[in-house]
């Protein structure tokens, strides 16, 4: 940056924290919004569009208007009591005069002398006393035509930019529009043809246009280039690793088609469509044919193949399944997966699936153990501080160790778990599936791990993601771009909608009294406190707290017990099966029963402190009931019905279906509300939004068809450079 003409070392220092080093990072460092100072007023107009008869002129964006005119005079005060510094001048042009006032800026009577040509951009202050302009920024005009024909601060739509401290957009504008030029030197990486085709400006020209645009529709169309350069890459990278992933080798899963209909048949209830055809391309892609392609990067390749069995003419390997089941909460993604993994117990391999809390993972050992009780397979589950068997249906309480040793010698057909399953040293024998249920929850590199741990080095297992959360399809293209999607979009028949109420604490009585009415004729109920202990300094409802109070003043007939995090395993997993029986029929618990909890008899979600959680939490927490045939009802106790919380509220209470809500949550409070917080891997978007739909889609579209006719980038090495650079820095963080 130094070696940049007339940046000196200080402007260096801050630019540097701004990630700006070299000329082309400035170049690169894009405006975040504009400001239009471009419709200059005459003054007299100026001050009726800035003052009280504002009617006439309305069209003046955030009240700023630009005036061209000359200093009359200009002097610095102290003022009189506060001993505050300002700057006062008066100007005119042909129409009139105004005041012009700084606060804090004793300088302005140093760079500005009366009979100064000058721009003013700012807002006018105007009452029946007279007029006066707040602290504007200003251009000379003899200045700005010296470096360029046109002002780049005033009087034209003006780039503002994320700043530092110390640094003005002055400054910075000033030092874009000096390296402007070099922007003709670089050579653009989207090759020719698709910037024609989709009508992208040139990236010199969308240089230019993005950080001095003449009028809006410069500025979006210098965006637009931007934005699908980005979107490109991520979908290039998408592409890429997909095709990588087909060219290893997972075992073929062999469809038992006779058996697996007569297993659907034993179910308690039909398939949804939607679940018949999830299944479908779940088992379509385990005993899929093998897709060979042209190898992509041969040094990737070679390091990797040489190991492995050569495969072209093994028919018992295909390409690895990558998919995501996408579906709302209880639409029934459970059984997809069991049909999977029957599939993969009747080959004779192993399938490995991970839950993200105890008490899920212990739910679906239970699960699955009933599901396939007829099946000649031992099933585990193996959790940090516990570990079991199944064998015929048959539970009993077996050491780690022998659970590890029957993992690895192959005993073992199914292993269930939390984090435990990737954190012991546990190697497979022939692990053909690996699942991830709620997987948002888990990181990228927790997901990468289950999928490792197969002993056998060649191969790769097929891998199967859940969703807590519905995610909206923008999103998933963005995060789970690499994985293809199957979508549960269909609920099971016969669910009852589970009637949603807001509670205000005037009516929390009377809900108290239809929640014993209900628990009376057999029902059970959840209630959800945000925090395991009380906390003074909050004032958020505990568990502890609340679970004393139902006990002691308001339920003392009914058996009440509490759930957090905290507990230790055993006392968990005693704690849900008392609930999951009946005995007991209170559940006070933290969110540790948000995700996955199965328990159909329950069919109250009392929800204390909902401001707290986020809709997407709030969906899951609700969809914890309405799993049997009861009618269920969710009521979100909550202090004061007015602002934003209690919008946000309302919308939660009048939209049962998850993919909206998350599409709501999408919009208003981000991705990682929807993804849950814990989620990494989402790429961070400079330019583009998730909301940019169709150019996402585009992006996407082009990158398929890039990738399949040129795999190696053979026609744009520019491409291909930037994408080892994505990858090399991804695997730096
Ligand atoms: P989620 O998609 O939230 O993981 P689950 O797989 O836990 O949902 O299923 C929710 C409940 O619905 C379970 O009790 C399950 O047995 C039941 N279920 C699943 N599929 C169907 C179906 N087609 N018809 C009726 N009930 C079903
Ligand atoms: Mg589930």
């Amino acid at each position: 940056m130094k070696n940049i003409h007339r940046i000196g070392a200080m402007v260096s220092k801050r630019l540097s924290e701004l990630g700006i080093f070299t000329a082309k990072d400035l170049l690169f460092y894009f405006p975040f919004r504009y400001d239009d100072l471009s419709h200059i007023l005459p003054i007299k107009e100026a001050i009726t569009a800035g003052g009280p008869a504002r009617n006439a002129t309305q069209s003046v964006a955030g009240g700023l208007v630009t005036i061209k005119c000359v200093v009359e005079m200009i002097e610095s005060h102290r003022s009189p009591r506060r001993h505050k510094l300002f700057t006062e001048a008066l100007v005119s042009d042909d129409s009139g005069k105004i005041k012009v006032i700084w606060f804090n800026q004793p300088f302005m009577a140093r760079v500005l002398a009366p009979g100064d040509k000058v721009y003013f951009s700012g807002k006018i202050n105007a009452d029946f006393f007279g007029a006066e302009m707040i602290n504007p920024v200003y251009e000379k005009i003899s200045q700005s035509a010296a470096w360029k024909k046109e002002a780049i601060h005033t009087g034209r739509i003006v780039p503002i930019y994320p700043l530092t401290e110390r640094l003005s957009q002055k400054q910075l504008r000033f030092l874009i529009n000096l390296v402007l030029p070099f922007a003709r030197e670089i050579v653009d990486p989207l090759p020719v043809n698709l910037r024609r085709n989709l009508n992208l400006l040139e990236i010199a020209s969308a240089l230019e246009l993005i950080h001095f645009p003449k009028n809006q529709e410069q500025a979006e169309q210098a965006a637009k280039r931007f934005k699908f350069e980005e979107l490109f890459y991520l979908q290039l990278e998408n592409e890429t690793s997909r095709l990588e992933l087909k060219q290893e080798n997972a075992p073929k899963i062999k469809f038992f088609e006779t058996e697996t209909r007569e297993f659907v048949a034993n179910l308690p209830f039909q398939l949804t469509g939607a679940q018949r055809k999830s299944a479908w391309e779940i088992l379509t892609d385990l005993g899929a044919k093998k897709i060979v392609i042209a190898r992509l990067d041969r040094a990737i390749q070679k390091k990797e193949m040489d190991s492995r069995v050569k495969p072209e003419n093994d028919k018992s390997l295909v390409s690895p399944m990558n998919r995501l089941l996408n579906g709302d909460v209880g639409s029934g993604k459970t059984i997809v997966a069991a049909l999977a993994i029957f599939n993969v117990l009747k080959n004779n391999f192993q399938a490995a699936f991970m839950a993200p809390t105890e008490i899920l993972a212990s739910q679906h050992f239970l699960t699955f153990s009933k599901l396939f009780k007829n099946l000649d397979v031992k099933i585990c589950l193996l959790t940090r501080g516990f570990s079991q068997i199944c064998e015929k249906g048959a539970i009993k309480r077996v050491s780690k160790k022998k659970i590890l040793e029957g993992i690895k010698n192959g005993e073992i057909g199914l292993a269930l778990g939390t984090h435990a399953l990737i954190e012991e040293k546990i190697k497979f024998n022939h692990l053909a599936l690996a699942i991830v249920d709620e997987q948002h929850r888990f990181g990228v590199k927790a997901r990468a791990a289950l999928r490792d741990r197969d002993g056998n080095p060649g191969l790769t297992p097929h891998f199967l993601s859940m969703t807590a959360t519905p995610i909206p399809r923008t999103l998933s293209l963005i995060a789970y771009g690499d994985l293809d999607i199957s979508l549960l979009n269909e609920m099971p028949k016969g669910r009852k909608l589970i009637v949603t109420k807001l509670v205000l604490p005037d009516f929390k009585a009377d809900s108290y009294s239809f929640i014993r009415h209900e628990i009376k004729s057999g029902r059970q109920a959840f209630v959800i406190c945000p925090l395991i202990d009380p906390s003074d300094k909050l004032g958020v409802r505990s568990v502890k707290e609340e679970f004393e109070k139902l006990k002691n003043e308001i339920f003392p007939e009914f058996k009440i017990e509490v759930l957090h995090g905290k507990m230790k395993s055993a006392e968990k997993n005693k704690i849900m099966d008392d609930f999951k029986s009946g005995e007991t029929q209170i559940l006070v618990s933290t969110t540790v029963v948000e995700v996955g909890v199965d328990v159909p008899n329950a069919s109250l979600m009392i929800i204390e402190g909902a401001e707290r959680f986020g809709l997407a939490q709030l969906h899951q927490l609700r969809g914890r009931v309405g799993r049997g045939e009861h009618q269920s009802y969710c009521l979100v106790f909550l202090e004061s019905a007015s602002g934003e919380t209690s919008r946000r509220l309302k919308i939660f209470a009048n939209t049962l279906n998850g993919f909206e809500l998350a599409e709501y949550d999408l919009k208003f409070r981000g991705p990682g509300d929807v993804l849950g917080i814990r989620q990494s891997g989402l790429p961070t978007l400079k330019m583009a939004r998730l909301d940019d739909i169709e150019l996402l889609k585009t992006a996407r579209d082009e990158a398929k068809k890039f990738v399949a006719e040129d795999p190696e980038f053979k026609k744009a090495p520019l491409l291909r450079r930037e994408l080892e650079k994505r990858r090399g820095e991804k695997h730096l963080e």
